[in-house]
């Protein structure tokens, strides 16, 4: 089954009227627009003439039968087929150097057998090896909560988080009946961080596979692969998204080891990585990540 581009919604929302509703475990395609809605494809396209109103589409929403307040959504990214040119931006008052920039400015990439082919202003051109990733990724919050699609947060929403690739597994905290699944904003490449505000924004058609995991939902998402479990925490600072993936990640080790919490710290100090997503959406987002390998029982 295939949720193509004209599915999209611009909020995640419990309110929003499902496109499909499905049984779980479930594989589906999804046909996704770059996070300009694809209105700045050609180097022609100016950011004077872009319909904000457009911004950050994401596909969906999948309604998934069974799925309840209190479980966990599980999306499994299986693969990314990116489209042959994506855009990357800056412009003023934008991002963390949008003070020094006059204007907006975008390159239009080229994108093929595995690179992007960045060609700067001066002539310098640079292949940079792909790393296709999902920027918006979520389900609806919980009920009463209306989150645009340009806001991360417990939901998921616009993480902008570098390791949400192909063969990635993702848990959400399911907060509506149905949990509304949707997604969107790929990148061909993005560094952590997204100092600029835009990674090389590109449409992409996403094959994932969803189920429900009854009554384990995250606070947060977390995402697992072969080796790492990381949690990915928004909060309006850095500071206290750092704090929170911590001890979220304190919690998910302690549930899952007979470790002594001076250990567990420990080692997450040892071991763990902290690291920034993104720093330029409403809210800042960081993600724990902890390696499993030293402790087999640690997988979500
Ligand atoms: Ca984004
Ligand atoms: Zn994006």
């Amino acid at each position: 089954m295939k949720i193509t581009k004209d599915n999209i919604f611009y909020s995640f929302c419990g309110k929003n009227e499902p496109v499909i509703r499905v049984n779980a475990p479930v594989n589906l395609d999804f046909e996704t627009m770059d996070c300009f809605g694809n209105q700045l494809r050609t180097p022609e396209d100016t950011m004077e003439e872009l319909d904000w109103d457009r911004v950050n589409p994401a596909t969906g929403p999948v309604y998934v039968n069974g799925a309840e307040p209190g479980d966990a959504l599980k999306v499994t990214i299986n693969s990314i087929k990116l489209n042959e040119k994506g855009t990357v931006c800056c412009l003023n008052d934008e991002g963390t150097l949008g003070k020094i920039i006059e204007g907006s400015h975008t390159r239009v990439t080229p994108v093929s057998d595995g690179f992007a082919h960045y060609e700067a202003k001066n002539g310098l051109r640079i292949d940079i090896p792909l790393k296709p990733m999902i920027g918006v990724i979520g389900v609806a919050p919980a009920e009463g909560l209306d989150i645009n699609t340009g806001t991360p947060g417990k939901h998921g929403g616009n993480m902008d988080n570098t390791m949400i690739g192909e063969g990635v597994t993702l848990y959400f905290p399911v907060a509506v009946e149905g949990a509304l699944f949707g997604f969107g904003d790929l990148h061909a490449v993005m560094g952590d961080g997204e100092i600029g505000v835009t990674g090389l924004e590109i449409p992409a058609d996403v094959n994932v596979t969803i189920d429900v995991v009854k009554a384990k939902a995250p606070e947060y998402p977390v995402l697992e692969t072969d080796e790492y479990l990381a949690v990915i925490v928004s909060k309006p600072t850095i500071d206290e998204a750092c704090l929170r993936a911590t001890e979220l990640m304190q919690s998910m080790i302690a549930e899952r080891t007979d470790l002594d919490l001076p250990d567990i710290v420990m080692l997450m100090s040892l071991l763990g990585n902290l690291q920034i997503c993104q720093i330029v959406d409403p809210e800042k987002t960081v993600r724990f990540v902890f390696p499993k390998k030293y402790i087999p029982s640690l997988s979500f």
